[in-house]
């Protein structure tokens, strides 16, 4: 690793604002978060995957990875985060690094050429570029790069420095809020600004969650100055450190760019959610709250109150023909992060049972907050498969939620299973995303498909009924006749 990736990395993992480092010992500390990679288990989760996943929806801009087109492919789009206009993110840019260029030292050359040549063909308002593990390895200095390339073609050019062997998933995610806070925010200044500003850290649109969130921040009068990233416009997010408030999303993402925004431009911050219709309620209390202290009209208070009310009861009414389907039936939740505890809380509102929560990605606020919401408690770490498999086949839950990767096991199990990870088709965010939440669960649970297929084979019933072999030795049975 290259004494500037090795200081960058040391710095992050000491991050003031993660109560989970804070408790280590200085020794633990400089061990840093992540565990070691188990060889494969990179791909699809490194720190570029991360920083990828945070910064690619920003839907303006042109996103060059700096390495082999191997870790584009693995990075690209894969979160499906919605545009309301450009799509110049999805084009999915590489320098495509290839044995020969390594050997011959050909790659900030390369580098420098690609992003002139983006620059010329899309003309955007910035290009960010991504460095993964072969140029770490090396050493080329894609942020001097950077530099020459603004200097010369006058467009921002934005250095992210994520080689993928320098941690994991979340990690990235750090990496891509230390690169918008060194080379993007405060770089313009907002056309003007309101004193209900705010920014919200750590959602990236997906399937389009900020659509269902920004009209109740509209019928409020809110502004949401920018959305880090989803949606997001460069020029928007260059302008967020004039907000008055950050909401953080999810607590292990972005956090360190919220604490290093409080500490240069005073901006206040809490963490959120809007999963669940209580959640989303209390998200919206305490946006306007903290306004209100930041010098926002103070009858933004009681308006809020007054939209909350109507909204809870518009939704509650819509739910409840859902209400019978899902009371009582038994969930095993399979995520992780701040959904471990948002999406319990939303599903604990309709009368469903959690029978397990996973914590695999979850910090130790979460899981407070999983210990205060539940009477009954039953965090899991990581539930190899066939564990999984035992207790969805003995009947254990009605329901497996989880991300598509944990799938099988559930449909192998005969057990309807419903994506609430970063690729699902739904969006779930605040009260019109809950009714969908609900929606969705109801229609899978009550799926006739199941009753069908938990029903033993006739073979199974009947000894006269032989199953239909297509075997090889069938085959040449009918042959031989
Ligand atoms: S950045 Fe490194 S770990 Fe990540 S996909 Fe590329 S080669 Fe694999």
């Amino acid at each position: 690793m290259g004494e500037v990736l090795r200081s960058k990395t040391a710095e992050l993992f000491n991050e003031p604002g993660c109560a989970k480092n804070q408790a280590k010992s200085e020794k633990e500390r400089k061990k840093g978060c992540s565990k070691p990679l188990v060889p494969g288990a990179a791909a699809g989760g490194c720190a570029f995957d991360g920083a990828k996943i945070a910064l690619e929806p920003i839907v303006d801009v042109v996103h060059l990875t700096h390495g082999p087109s191997a870790c584009e492919g693995n990075s690209w789009d894969n979160r499906h985060a919605a545009t309301s206009g450009p799509s110049t993110y999805r084009l999915g840019l590489t320098t495509d690094l290839s044995e020969l260029d390594i050997v011959m030292g050909n790659g900030e050359k390369r580098l420098y050429r690609a992003i002139k040549d983006a620059i010329a063909r899309y003309d955007p308002p910035a290009v960010f570029v991504y460095q993964t593990c072969v140029p770490a390895m090396i050493g080329d200095d894609i942020e001097a790069v950077c530099r020459h390339a603004a200097e010369k073609t006058g467009t921002p050019c934005i250095p992210v420095l994520s080689a993928g062997f320098s941690g994991k998933k979340n990690f990235g995610n750090k990496l891509a809020g230390e690169a918008l806070f060194k080379h993007v925010i405060g770089t313009i200044e907002p056309e003007y600004t309101t004193p209900t500003d705010v920014n919200i850290l750590g959602e990236y649109n997906i399937v389009g969650e900020i659509w269902q969130i920004k009209p109740l921040l509209e019928k409020l009068g809110i502004r949401l100055l920018a959305n880090i990233t989803g949606d997001a416009r460069y020029r928007d997010l260059a302008g967020a450190h004039r907000a008055r408030v950050n909401m953080m999303m999810c607590s292990a993402a972005l956090i360190n760019l919220a604490r290093q925004m409080e500490e240069r431009w005073g901006i206040p911050y809490f963490e959120g959610s809007f999963y669940g219709i209580a959640d989303t309620s209390a998200a919206l209390r305490t946006l306007a709250r903290m306004l209100v202290e930041r010098g926002a009209p103070e009858d933004l208070l009681q308006r809020t109150e007054v939209l909350i009310a109507a909204e809870e009861a518009r939704a509650w009414a819509r739910i409840e023909p859902y209400r019978e389907i899902l009371k009582g039936k038994r969930v095993i939740l399979y995520t992780g992060g701040v959904k471990s505890w948002s999406i319990v809380s939303a599903l604990q509102e309709i009368g469903m049972k959690i029978v397990a929560t996973s914590v695999r990605k979850s910090t130790e606020g979460d899981k407070e907050r999983i210990k205060e919401i539940m009477d009954d408690p039953h965090m899991v770490g990581s539930v190899p498969a066939r564990e999984m498999y035992a207790r969805l086949a003995n009947d254990e839950a009605d329901i497996l939620l989880s991300g598509g990767k944990t799938q099988y096991v559930g449909l192998k199990a005969r057990r309807p299973w419903l994506d609430i990870n970063q690729e699902r088709n739904y969006a779930y965010a605040g009260y019109d995303g809950t009714v969908a939440l609900v929606a969705e669960l109801a229609k899978s649970l009550s799926n006739p498909v199941w009753e069908e297929i938990r029903r033993p084979a006739p073979w199974e019933i009947s000894a006269d009924i032989v199953p239909l072999d297509c075997g090889p030795q069938s085959r040449s049975g009918l042959g031989e006749a």
